[in-house]
């Protein structure tokens, strides 16, 4: 083959990811995983017993619809209502993707010209990096710097070139836990329509909001034609198996992201969509119990965590903590997370995977507590040991 590497340049630098290297390691090492992002209970009973239903109903069973099943897209456009007051045509402007990940990939694929950048938040979501890479565009940091990690507007502002096509913007933000305040995104949204860019969001944790709210970018003036709006029911209804994500939009911002998402998957998990129909219609009383579990969750993790003397890095969303193993005596989050499970039995991610320049993030490590109190003390129990 010609000596020629067989990964295309385009993917070079992506290799495994990060969760799927330490959830691994967990298993060989039977430690505590608290690396990947995945709940350790499953979500409503009644959620499971409709994907069931469908099943045995032979409900998208076959191929369903490409742009989703329409009791989905129905279910999407009145969750969009119903928490943010805002109107989506179900035909037209929802689009039903294999879970948040090919939401994001899609976008890419479908608005990006090969030299396009994309400003993003850095630390970056793993796959953000690989689809904008794979959609031939460029890929700008905005780093969000300890210990707030609050966004720098004026650094927004200065990365802004001719070539800037779109911003792919997260909140509440996968590492850091940062969430955007109202004032941030009206900031934000000011510049994208004073240099008319695309924006891309991506709002999986949106109802994992502890301190503040969650602020829709397209909900806010000049928004609504220029956002693609992502988000997903992996995190909200604790069920990240089922991939089952969508997209909201002008008809035609979700045109060109279908035209792309078509060729991806074409559709995907056709039972899963109508239980997550009827997820999205659980009464208020549901995501404000989820809220304040996890709000719980987090606060038993970032005490232990304290406790344990790393420095904790409160988040005021998503269901990861960022700390910084420095007071440990400890410089590379990296080493430090290999020799985990051997030294303690504890699974956690290193921050700088997730940095283009990996020092900015070198003694940042991420621990998820979306699980239950019992395993979470367990883990800090543990973790105690280290300062001893
Ligand atoms: N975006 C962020 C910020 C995430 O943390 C995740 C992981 N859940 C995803 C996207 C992927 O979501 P999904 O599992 O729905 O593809
Ligand atoms: N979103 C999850 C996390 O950040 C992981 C999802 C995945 O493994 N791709 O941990």
């Amino acid at each position: 083959m010609g000596g020629r590497p067989l990964l295309n340049r385009r993917l070079d630098g992506h290799g495994t990811t990060i969760f799927a290297e330490m959830s691994a390691l967990a298993l060989a090492t039977g430690a505590i995983n608290l690396g990947q992002g995945f709940p350790d209970t499953d979500g409503p009973e009644e959620v499971r017993e409709a994907a069931v239903r469908a099943l045995r109903d032979g409900r998208g069973n076959q191929y369903p619809p490409g742009p989703g099943v329409p009791e989905l897209r129905a279910a999407v456009a009145d969750h969009q209502r119903r928490f943010y007051d805002l109107r989506f045509d179900p035909d037209t402007e929802v689009l039903v993707t294999a879970g948040a990940t090919e939401a994001i990939a899609a976008s890419m694929l479908a608005l990006l010209e090969p030299g396009d950048e994309v400003i993003a938040f850095e630390p970056f979501y793993d796959s953000y990096a690989a689809c904008i890479a794979m959609a031939g565009g460029v890929r700008v940091p905005l780093t969000l710097r300890a210990p707030g990690f609050r966004p720098d507007l004026d650094a927004l502002r200065d990365a802004i070139t001719p070539r800037t096509r779109l911003l792919l913007l997260n909140t509440p933000h996968n590492p850091t836990g940062m969430v955007l305040t109202r004032d941030e995104a009206t900031a934000i949204a000011r510049l994208a329509v004073e240099r008319d860019l695309l924006v891309v969001t991506d709002e999986v944790y949106e109802h994992l909001v502890f301190d503040g709210e969650h602020v829709p970018l397209i909900s806010l003036p000049g928004m609504r034609d220029r956002t693609v709006s992502i988000s997903s029911s992996g995190k909200t209804f604790s069920f990240t198996g089922w991939k089952v994500g969508w997209v909201t939009a002008s008809a035609a911002l979700v045109a060109a992201v279908r035209t792309a998402k078509q060729y991806l998957t074409y559709v995907s998990a056709g039972p899963f969509q109508y239980a997550v129909a009827e997820a999205l219609g659980l009464p208020d009383g549901y995501f404000t119990d989820f809220r304040e579990d996890l709000r719980a969750k987090r606060d038993l993790l970032a005490g232990g965590l304290t406790e344990a003397g790393f420095e904790v890095y409160h988040p005021q969303g998503t269901y990861f903590v960022t700390t910084d193993v420095t007071p440990l005596g400890e410089r590379d989050g990296f080493a430090f997370c290999r020799a985990l499970p051997e030294r303690c039995g504890v699974v956690a991610v290193p921050n700088a995977v997730f940095y283009d320049d990996p020092e900015l993030g070198r003694s940042q490590v991420r621990f998820a507590f979306c699980k239950r109190p019992e395993v979470l003390t367990t883990a800090t129990t543990r973790l105690r040991a280290l300062a001893l």
